[in-house]
């Protein structure tokens, strides 16, 4: 994400009803929050928001919650949430390290990761959000049969997400290295503004769903 410097992007957000301000005392309350028992679902690093903004237009029914660390980014996300309020979307302006202490087991079903970093140098892998470490942390908050969907045109990047799975504990449901030409995938794939950006390149979508492991009924 380019990081322009927006002016006042902090005030802005701390003004915002639709930013959750203390998240830390939402854990284990989230329901409370939303005012109802529908499932929660969580995207992380959802940068400008049209992807999360669209599933919760789309699905009344169920309760998201977008995380992205940069105040420059998200207040593109509450300006789009501004002129079109949803009663089922909140964000958080957060670093994805602190999810634990912002939900509780079991409180999400379901976990975004689209067009992450990629942090390329070795060094740098523990901060990759599909990496075993973030992997651990989402079990920590999922329900049992909990899934995540991760999105990236970065072939490295899915390679080691591919490599983590199962150290952490985590089975494929289903996996593409070219989502846009997977009929069975693309059946209700609702495109991220990096995902737009990189297959009108020509780029080839990867995509993977993924559950527990130990959750298998085999
Ligand atoms: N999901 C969007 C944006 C992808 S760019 C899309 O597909 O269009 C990745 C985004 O994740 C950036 O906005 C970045 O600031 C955010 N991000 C990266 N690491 C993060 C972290 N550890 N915690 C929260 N947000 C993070």
């Amino acid at each position: 994400m380019r990081l322009r410097n927006v002016t006042g992007s902090r005030e802005v957000i701390a003004a915002c009803d639709y930013v959750i301000h203390n998240p830390q005392e939402c854990r284990g309350k989230w329901h409370e929050v939303f005012g109802n028992d529908c499932p929660i679902r969580i995207e992380i690093g959802m940068g400008k928001g049209r992807f999360i903004m669209d599933l919760a237009r789309m699905n009344p029914q169920i309760n998201y919650v977008g995380i992205e660390k940069y105040s420059s980014v998200l207040i593109r996300g509450i300006q789009k949430l501004e002129a079109d309020p949803l009663p089922n979307l909140y964000f958080i302006r957060m670093e994805a390290e602190e999810i634990t202490s912002v939900f509780a087991q079991g409180e999400a079903d379901r976990i975004y990761l689209n067009f992450s970093d990629p942090w390329p140098k070795d060094r740098h892998a523990k901060r990759r959000l599909p990496s075993r470490e973030f992997l651990r942390r989402y079990d920590e908050i999922l329900v049992a049969d909990g899934v995540i969907e991760f999105k990236t045109d970065n072939h490295d990047l899915f390679q080691f997400a591919l490599e983590e799975l199962e150290p952490a504990g985590w089975k494929i449901l289903q996996m593409t290295e070219d989502l846009h030409h997977n009929a069975q995938m693309m059946e209700g794939n609702v495109m991220t503004e990096y995902e737009e950006r990189f297959s009108s390149k020509g780029n080839p979508i990867c995509k993977y769903v993924i559950v527990r492991s130990r959750d298998a009924a085999d």
